[in-house]
């Protein structure tokens, strides 16, 4: 199918941005890298009158570093984030998880900020981002607001975002020396994730220092894993330590069941994924 006929604006600025939003209202979408809009469109599920692309404002786009964080423009694209030395330095788990998404051809046009607005809570960006304990910049007519990880995830594909509101950056925490995973259980390659589990942890010695672990399609949005962070800080990072934290992987979890699995295959799958992510992020 051929979406409906649209308006389609092109500005070169996050004010023209949104001065144009803020005059179309509900009539209006914007556009990223287009990999979730443009099927929504050509199935004809959304229809707005005018399309504001945001794909010629370079503000938008890079990574950069700013003090103790990264911070990555919303419009920077997934191939960018992974070749980006500064991510797979500060927050490797990031890098991780784009490796796994989709394909070149997709990770070439879309960008983190769409994923993450998209908010698909099989999507991978949106656990690492959660486990980093990044913070999001949302960008309105009139002022600007920051959001950390934690708030930004609503429910299934709602965030913080409001109407006439941008997300334009994202602000990660340095994660330097840490150890990450991002373990993806599919069927088939190239596929949604059925369950995936961000891992990134600091070892001293032989013991697990600090832990942040987060779960993907484990529920509406991603969620945390606190009650395995917590249990795991001051173990050794042994195979038998690490299973018995892991345990609770799933604990406070209400994943879907559909045809590739249900709910109960995909708590076993957290647990199982969670210890094997905790181990390869430990370096064991
Ligand atoms: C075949 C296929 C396989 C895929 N496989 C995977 C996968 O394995 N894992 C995975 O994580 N994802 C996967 N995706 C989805 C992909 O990651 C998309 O790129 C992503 O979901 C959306 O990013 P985008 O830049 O293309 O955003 P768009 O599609 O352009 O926009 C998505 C939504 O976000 C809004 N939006 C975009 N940017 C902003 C902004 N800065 N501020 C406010 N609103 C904004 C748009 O209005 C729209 O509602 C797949 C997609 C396809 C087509």
């Amino acid at each position: 199918m051929i979406p409906a006929q649209f308006d389609y604006v092109a500005p070169t600025s996050v004010a023209d941005a949104l001065a144009a939003l803020a005059e179309a209202g509900d009539d209006a979408k914007v556009l990223a890298g287009g990999q979730s809009l443009l099927p929504i469109l050509r199935m004809r599920l959304n229809a707005p009158e005018k399309i504001i692309d945001l794909g010629r404002i370079e503000e938008l786009r890079g990574i950069r570093e700013d003090g103790d964080s990264i911070v990555i423009g919303a419009m920077t694209t997934y191939a960018d984030v992974l070749a980006s030395d500064l991510v797979r330095e500060n927050a490797g788990v990031l890098h991780d998880a784009v490796t796994e998404v989709a394909d070149p051809q997709i990770r070439h046009r879309g960008t983190i900020g769409g994923a993450l607005v998209h908010a698909d809570p099989a999507g991978d960006v949106g656990a690492p981002i959660l486990a980093l304990d990044a913070v999001l910049t949302v960008t309105g007519p009139s002022s600007e607001r920051t959001v950390p990880a934690a708030e930004f995830f609503k429910d299934l594909f709602e965030t913080a975002v409001g109407d006439g509101e941008l997300l334009t950056s994202i602000r990660i925490p340095k994660h330097a020396g840490w150890g990450s995973r991002y373990e993806k259980f599919v069927r088939v390659a190239h596929q949604w994730s059925i369950v995936a589990v961000a891992a990134t942890v600091r070892v001293e010695g032989d013991t697990i220092a600090e832990a942040a672990i987060a779960l993907t399609n484990m529920g509406s949005t991603p969620l945390r894993a606190t009650a395995v962070e917590e249990s795991l800080v001051g173990k050794p990072a042994t195979d038998d330590a690490v299973r018995e934290a892991c345990a609770a992987a799933a604990d406070g979890t209400n994943p879907p069941s559909d045809l590739n699995g249900d709910s109960d295959y995909r708590k076993h799958l957290a647990t199982v994924l969670t210890r094997r992510a905790v181990l390869a992020a430990a370096g064991k």
